[in-house]
């Protein structure tokens, strides 16, 4: 069996773009009987984007509550959170000593962050931090932890799978620990939303439709949605348009066509919305009624976590163990 592995960062509320991106995804693939899939909501992730510890709390139960409501069965798949790992941490810890401060000069993600800083004219040196600088080692140890062998990423991830690669094997050489090297698999069908202020959909930014916001939330999301200035009757460019994007993420084969015509023939802007409003409300009310109800349930998706963590942690440990000795931190294997 493939192992996959995919992790939500628990920064926020989850948002449109995580569930097209990743979640629904990450569902259909749990019920292919050749995959083993190992998710889960990256919490130590999380502070290193935000530090309202309210938040990073709140997210964590909405997360969580989100993959639940949206049919994750977790006798299938192994759902944890990251911090119920502890051997996580550790292997992340030997991982930074295996890797060349050098790598990590190189990441696209650090290098974005220092010229961020600079043209806001601050000193990247003290507003970057070291869990900032090495997040692409905790995202090693993330994966090769569980010896995943498919990480479905967005485009701006590929590097950051390259070094979990190269580390897995220098550790491999070094230590023969025989750690799997992962391959990051880029749904060519998944799109990258934009949110409302035209960046990526992020969390982080703020700029996000809430997936399970209420009805009359979610319509007046839809209806912020950023177009350009065409009146009805002009044609619209449907591979131009967020509002598009969405409606493809959600649609078939004969609804995606329809829009694409309706694009052509000029639909009025605000009736496009409406109808992507419906598309979009129709596919998430069911799982919108779970997630209501299992964030006031907070004790049930506590359980479920625990169950997740006894067992990851099945694998983990002995792991970590093999890790150890074959570091000399043990008797030697
Ligand atoms: P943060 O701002 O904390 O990074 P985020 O909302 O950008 O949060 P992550 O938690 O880092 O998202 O990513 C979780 C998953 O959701 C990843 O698989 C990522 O590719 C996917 N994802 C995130 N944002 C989008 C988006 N705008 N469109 C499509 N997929 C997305």
């Amino acid at each position: 069996t493939i192992r996959t592995l995919t992790g939500i960062t628990t920064s926020g509320t989850p948002h449109l773009g995580n569930y097209v991106g990743a979640i629904k995804p990450a569902i259909q693939d749990s019920l292919n009987p050749g995959i083993s899939a190992y998710y889960f909501m990256a919490d130590y992730h999380a502070i290193i984007k935000t530090r309202d510890p309210q938040r990073v709390h709140e997210s964590s139960l909405q997360v969580a509550a989100t993959w639940l409501a949206c049919g994750l069965d977790t006798d299938r798949v192994t759902f944890y959170r990251q911090s119920d790992i502890p051997e996580i941490m550790e292997l992340c810890w030997v991982l930074n000593c295996m890797t060349a401060k050098g790598l990590m000069n190189r990441a696209h993600a650090y290098k974005a962050a220092v010229d961020a800083n600079v043209a806001e004219g601050n000193d990247a040196d003290q507003a970057i931090t070291m869990g900032l600088f090495s997040y692409p080692v905790l995202m090693a140890a993330d994966i090769l932890m569980f010896n995943a062998h498919k990480v479905p990423v967005g485009r701006d991830q590929v590097q950051h799978l390259e070094m979990a690669r190269d580390i897995a094997d220098r550790m491999n050489h070094h230590y023969k620990v025989g750690f799997t090297l992962p391959e990051a698999v880029v749904g060519e069908n998944v799109a990258v939303l934009q949110g409302l202020d035209g960046r990526k959909m992020s969390k982080s930014y703020d700029n996000t439709i809430p997936l399970f916001e209420p009805e009359n939330k979610l319509r007046k999301s839809i209806n912020k949605i950023k177009t350009n200035l065409l009146e009805p009757g002009e044609p619209k460019d449907p591979d131009d348009s967020t509002l598009f994007q969405i409606w493809k993420a959600f649609a078939d084969e004969s609804q995606i066509d329809y829009m694409r015509r309706e694009f052509e023939n000029g639909i009025a802007w605000g009736e496009a919305k409406k109808q992507l409003f419906e598309l979009v409300n129709e596919e998430l009310k069911g799982p919108r009624a779970r997630y209501e109800a299992l964030m006031k349930d907070p004790g049930y998706v506590e359980a479920e976590l625990i169950k997740g963590a006894v067992k990851a942690r099945e694998q983990a440990t002995p792991f970590m163990e093999r890790v150890r000795r074959a570091m000399g931190i043990r008797p030697l294997a």
